[in-house]
């Protein structure tokens, strides 16, 4: 654990990214920095190995996450689509549009039974990286796919930042890429299958 303000510990300037405004993001430099050894968390040199153990519950973390913008994406279009008129009628009246909210409601219901299964083994203390995977895959691919629905229910106000499924739109791509990407995912589900 590095103190701030240690000799060599630099922060460079926050990055400009596509969503997760609300997240400081900022590049770290550590050059010869000297630490007390007060300060070392878990055991020497296996640093790597207590960082890949913490990823499983990470990604059962990031599949919450994911299934929280999905059913967002699902409300917020539920609301829209019964108060925005367009050829005479309130949107939802039109199939199109039902039919699409429809594959939303199923993608975050369908992607919430795999999180919470996931949770329940790691919460019971079963293995639980196959299904942590899972979770994180489905959760993740059905959070894009809502947000990029719900934008296409909003029209041309969906791509207006001030509205609620813009910032959905721009905050759902960092899910399919953070605590391991969709092809990491697919490469450790295939691995516990013996792969
Ligand atoms: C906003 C933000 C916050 C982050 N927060 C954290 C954090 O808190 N902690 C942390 O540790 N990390 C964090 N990360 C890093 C994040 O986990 C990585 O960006 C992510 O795991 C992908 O790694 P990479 O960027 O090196 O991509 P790369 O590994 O360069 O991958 C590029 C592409 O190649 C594919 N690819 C790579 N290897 C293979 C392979 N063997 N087979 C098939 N395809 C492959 C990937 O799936 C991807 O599509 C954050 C990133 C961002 C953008």
């Amino acid at each position: 654990m590095l103190p701030a303000g240690t000799l060599g510990l630099r922060v460079a300037p926050k990055y400009s990214k596509v969503g997760w405004a609300a997240s400081d993001t900022h590049e770290l430099f550590f050059d010869d920095c000297r630490v007390p050894a007060a300060n070392l968390l878990g055991e020497r040199g296996r640093g790597y190995a207590q960082f890949l153990s913490i990823l499983d519950e990470g990604r059962v973390a990031i599949a919450a996450l994911s299934v929280g913008l999905a059913q967002g994406c699902v409300d917020e279009s539920l609301r829209y689509a019964r108060e925005r008129e367009a050829f005479g009628h309130p949107i939802g009246h039109y199939q199109a549009i039902q039919f699409k909210i429809a594959d939303m409601e199923a993608r975050a219901h369908t992607a919430r039974l795999a999180y919470y299964a996931a949770a329940a083994k790691m919460l019971r203390g079963e293995p639980f990286k196959k299904e942590a995977a899972i979770a994180k895959l489905v959760a993740s691919n059905a959070a894009m796919d809502n947000s990029r629905d719900a934008t296409q229910v909003f029209g041309g106000y969906g791509f207006m930042n001030e509205s609620p499924v813009g910032r959905f739109y721009r905050d759902a791509k960092i899910l399919e890429i953070g605590e391991g990407t969709s092809e990491v995912q697919r490469m450790l589900i295939a691995r516990q299958l013996g792969l």
